[in-house]
């Protein structure tokens, strides 16, 4: 196959884009979109390129005192009747448009047309973030070559629709569980209800007032829910079990051990047990080239509400936000798509910070 990424198409966001767009990489089948990049990147004497399975990095060594990541993953959704790409005015349709091909559209323009950036910049393109973490490239990357991802900052180029989201809220799964003994329904008497037991954690959940914490400027809204309720045994037994799922969406000045506590205390005398979690990110605004990142985009920025690959830089000591230009709100939709003039004005953001000074 003749590599669609051309210098023509690599010297504009908009049409490098759409070139993206249209290598289909639906995540687990990145390899196309890797060898393209990879080309690309390998041609540029500027840089010197590394891959790993589908995961593409490249790097400038030019001394300087701070350096800075630009990270996209290469992978989509599963398409859904939204490829290749198509044009519709100032929009660009298609699978990928917002989440996100267009944010690696600036990565690997300024890779290829910025020979001397301001700061040294590692432009790390990875595989299968749409999936589980045990695929994620800036996972596997992380565990086997982790002196790539050595850096000051990270910007990760998810969609935010141009504005700054920074860090990410943490998440947990728990589940409480309400005990009870089985009786004949029809004689009930004998039994415990362990469904009706689940009323309580329920009343907890509705009358729960969910903190509102501002850090570093930017508002973390938390959340606590019950995503999924399951008891029962038959149509005339007195259940003596019933699990509740519950959600927890925690800001970042809590980590993990703390959000169970909080949870514990929630649900004190009940059975609970924590399934899955995730840390949060802080903001991480304070580093000198996350405060020039700020002044180039000129915009105050808010906090993540969700959980984003952030969290795995800041895991690694590196602090890390979102800025991207596609609408997160479109993204995995059948009609994702994204607006040109958020394409150009994000390069042109992203320009200003690093062009030298
Ligand atoms: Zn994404």
């Amino acid at each position: 196959m003749q590599n669609p990424l051309t210098p023509e198409v690599l010297a504009d966001p908009v049409a490098l884009t759409r070139a993206l767009v249209d290598i289909e990489s639906v995540s687990l089948n990145e390899k196309a979109i890797a060898d393209c990049v990879e080309e690309v990147l390998r041609g540029v004497p500027h840089l010197t390129t590394y891959r790993h399975s589908n995961t593409v990095m490249a790097r400038t060594d030019l001394g300087r005192a701070q350096r800075v990541v630009l990270a996209g993953h290469l992978d989509t959704v599963p398409l859904n009747g939204n490829f290749p790409s198509t044009m519709r005015g100032d929009l660009m349709y298609g699978c990928g448009t917002s989440d996100m091909k267009s944010g690696v559209a600036f990565a690997l323009h300024l890779a290829v047309t910025l020979p001397d950036p301001r700061y040294d910049v590692t432009y790390f393109f990875y595989e299968a973030e749409e999936i589980e973490s045990r695929y994620n490239g800036l996972t596997l990357v992380a565990q086997s070559h982790p002196e790539w991802l050595e850096a000051d900052f990270a910007v990760l180029l998810e969609p935010t629709y141009g504005i700054v989201e920074a860090g990410c809220q943490g998440t947990m799964r728990a589940v409480v569980t309400t005990h009870g003994e089985r009786a004949h329904a029809a004689r009930s008497w004998h039994g415990v209800n362990a469904i009706h037991g689940a009323s309580e954690v329920l009343r907890r959940l509705t009358t729960y007032e969910a903190r509102w914490v501002t850090i570093e400027g930017c508002d973390y809204r938390e959340g606590l829910n019950a995503v999924r309720i399951t008891g029962g045994v038959a149509g005339n037994v007195v259940p003596d079990r019933c699990e509740i799922e519950i959600n927890y969406r925690y800001a970042p000045d809590r980590d993990p051990a703390g959000a169970e506590a909080h949870l514990r205390e929630v649900f004190a005398g009940f059975d609970l047990e924590v399934t899955d979690a995730a840390a949060g990110a802080p903001p991480g605004l304070e580093s000198p080239a996350a405060q020039e990142f700020l002044a180039a985009v000129g915009a105050a920025p808010i906090g993540k509400l969700g959980w984003t690959d952030v969290a795995r830089f800041a895991a690694m000591g590196i602090p890390a936000l979102n800025f991207g230009p596609g609408d997160p709100n479109l993204a995995h939709h059948k009609d994702e798509h994204v607006e040109l003039t958020k394409i150009r004005d994000g390069a042109a953001t992203l320009h200003r910070w690093l062009a030298p000074a």
